[in-house]
């Protein structure tokens, strides 16, 4: 995306990022730190929150907050406590990334096994819908929330063998239109971004064939991360936006 943000862009908002401890997430929270964002990182595994909390505060001069979760075993309540712990220590929050992710196993449907089906559902889908629930009277507190969903190319064509992965991104999309929808006329917006083929673990596991070097990394994405979460997406609502586009899905050539 061709986006030239301030540098400011982001000064005042505060903005909460999960799966912040590693590949796109990471990136996108340490790049609202340097925009000027107060980021509350999500993870699963306390001690790599700790480092990227630690990362932030070279940037920031404080420490970004973090909370721990562990999505494949989050539930409607616990998602709750973990908003009640998160409305103690902000007002508000401006923005609200959810990129946390798994892919479960790269298998036709016949053979996916249940237990990757429930994991993959679980983290990417129901975690994030009670997410969601439990964030958006924090969400509903700014004066122009942002609501952002991570979805894939494999969440708007079908491909065999991304079974599970891909209905999860299906109902992702889903998700947000509905969301984009019914918020359509408060002061929230609720879009998706499709980040395309990028150089993390999540990528190398599907393609571990693939010459890494030829993929964007989590850092090229970031123009459209920005746009999103600052003001200059006021008006853009239930859109699903990709990060690289024209890039055809599949492994890199
Ligand atoms: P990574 O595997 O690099 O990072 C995933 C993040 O999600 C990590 O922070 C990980 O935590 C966290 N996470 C995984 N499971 C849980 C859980 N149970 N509870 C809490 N956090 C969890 O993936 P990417 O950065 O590649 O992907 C980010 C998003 O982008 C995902 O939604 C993915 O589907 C999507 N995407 C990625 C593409 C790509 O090519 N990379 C293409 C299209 C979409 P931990 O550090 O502990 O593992």
């Amino acid at each position: 995306m061709d986006y030239q943000p301030k540098n400011n862009l982001l000064e005042g908002r505060i903005i909460l990022v999960t799966g912040a401890t590693d590949g796109i997430g990471r990136e996108a929270a340490l790049t609202y730190a340097r925009h000027g964002a107060e980021v509350l990182l999500l993870g699963r595994n306390s001690e790599k929150l700790s480092q990227v909390a630690a990362e932030v505060a070279t940037i920031t001069r404080k420490p970004g907050k973090t909370f721990v979760l562990d999505m494949n075993s989050a539930t409607p309540a616990t998602c709750q406590t973990l908003a009640a712990s998160i409305a103690a220590e902000v007002p508000r929050l401006d923005g609200l990334l959810h990129n946390a992710g798994v892919l479960g196993d790269i298998a036709p449907m016949s053979e996916i096994k249940p237990h990757v089906w429930r994991e993959v559902m679980q983290v990417n889908v129901d975690a994030t819908f009670w997410l969601t629930q439990a964030l958006l009277p924090l969400l509903l507190k700014s004066a122009a929330g942002s609501l952002v969903f991570t979805t894939s190319s494999v969440g708007r064509t079908g491909r065999a063998g991304w079974g599970s992965y891909a209905v999860s991104k299906f109902a992702t999309e889903g998700m947000m239109q509905v969301l984009a929808d019914e918020y359509k006329d408060r002061h929230l917006r609720v879009n998706c971004i499709n980040p395309g083929g990028t150089r993390t673990k999540m990528r190398a596991s599907a393609f571990p064939q693939e010459d890494a070097n030829k993929l964007k990394t989590p850092a090229d994405l970031m123009p459209l991360y920005l746009y999103l979460m600052g003001d200059d997406s006021r008006n853009e609502n239930g859109v699903s936006f990709d990060a690289q586009p024209g890039r055809k899905p599949g492994a890199a050539e």
